[in-house]
């Protein structure tokens, strides 16, 4: 239903959207970098792509919706980040508290804990976050 939904929003909304949604895929795909909403809106801006903030939002909530991009909310930040789900799979973060640049760690280190906790519990482990912070190279 929901599905439907969305991919009929898309056609009813013709090739606007689509250039949209491929100039914000392009973007996730090029930086490596989860960006906030504000962040893709400025980068588009310089890149001389006529978008406002309110279509930002409207594309990366299609986007989420359609599996393509994963939204990611930090620890001490006020605005959620997007990066692309494409080839990864779930992994974690760390972000430099000066510069705030972030780094995908590709490992989950809590398979172990997982089951120990399921086996505590007797709950049924869904997801969980973890994040670490510190100081990049640079901010050393
Ligand atoms: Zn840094
Ligand atoms: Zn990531
Ligand atoms: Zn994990």
């Amino acid at each position: 239903m929901l599905e439907s939904a969305i991919s009929q929003g898309l056609r009813a909304t013709g090739r606007r959207m689509t250039r949209t949604r491929k100039a914000v895929l392009a973007l996730l795909e090029r930086t490596h970098q989860p960006l906030s909403a504000t962040d893709i809106y400025s980068q588009l801006q310089e890149e001389h792509i006529a978008i406002d903030l309110v279509t930002v939002y409207r594309t990366v909530n299609v986007l989420k919706e359609l599996g393509l991009v994963a939204q990611l909310d930090l620890h001490h930040e006020g605005q959620s980040r997007y990066e692309l789900k494409e080839g990864r799979t779930h992994h974690h973060h760390i972000r430099c508290q000066i510069c705030g640049k972030i780094v995908d760690l590709l490992l989950c280190p809590l398979k172990k804990l997982t089951k120990l906790i399921e086996e505590r519990t007797k709950f049924v482990v869904d997801d969980h976050t973890l994040e670490f912070s510190g100081f990049c190279p640079k901010c050393q």
